[in-house]
């Protein structure tokens, strides 16, 4: 992995293993709610829920699918534009499905709120939503949350800082000024 200049991760907030099993107790609630409705539509928003998205539907015991979607509102900046876009759209059509949407972590909520309204718009059965970190500070409700965290920027576990760090087996906080 390629460390860019500029600032670096500095705290461990949550290690691999702390991950490891709050994912899998995710995955049994999920599953446990959506047992007996049919299969459910896991969709990644990319980049960064790809290593979430990957252990979570491996632990799921229900029928799912995976599909994937990817905005941008942030580019190499940490903090939001408040102006999301969509970059690439799903493959595949929701109309009557249970669609579950992965993020990787929630901040202002502003990803969410387009998704859930473009993704409303196409007759699904149910829209919930999932994220691995939600920041305290606020934000919408999310069905279900892997850890709530300070409003610090973190990276590892899929998250990055201008594209770096996605790799880290863990998720560290990273050192914005310094
Ligand atoms: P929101 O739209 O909720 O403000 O922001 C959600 C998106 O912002 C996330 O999917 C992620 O791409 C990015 N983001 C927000 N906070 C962080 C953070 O602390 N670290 C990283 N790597 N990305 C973040």
């Amino acid at each position: 992995m390629t460390t860019p200049e500029g600032p670096k991760p500095v705290r461990i907030l949550f290690s691999e293993d702390a991950i490891r099993r709050r994912v899998e107790e995710l995955a049994r609630q999920i599953s446990s709610d959506y047992a007996g409705k049919g299969e459910v539509l896991l969709v990644g928003v990319l980049k960064g829920a790809f290593i979430f998205l990957a252990d979570l539907c491996r632990k799921m015991t229900v029928p799912r699918r995976v599909d994937f979607i990817a905005v941008s509102s942030y580019g190499d900046k940490t903090v939001s534009s408040g102006n999301v876009r969509l970059v690439l759209d799903l493959r595949g059509d929701i109309a009557g499905r249970h669609v579950l949407v992965v993020e990787d972590i929630v901040d202002t909520g502003s990803t969410f709120s387009y998704l859930l309204e473009l993704l409303r718009l196409r007759g699904p059965a149910s829209v919930k939503t999932c994220a691995f970190l939600r920041k305290e500070k606020g934000g919408p409700p999310v069905d279900y949350v892997g850890f709530e965290i300070a409003d610090e920027w973190v990276v590892g576990y899929g998250l990055d800082y201008a594209d770096a760090y996605r790799a880290l087996p863990h998720i560290a906080v990273l050192q914005v000024n310094g």
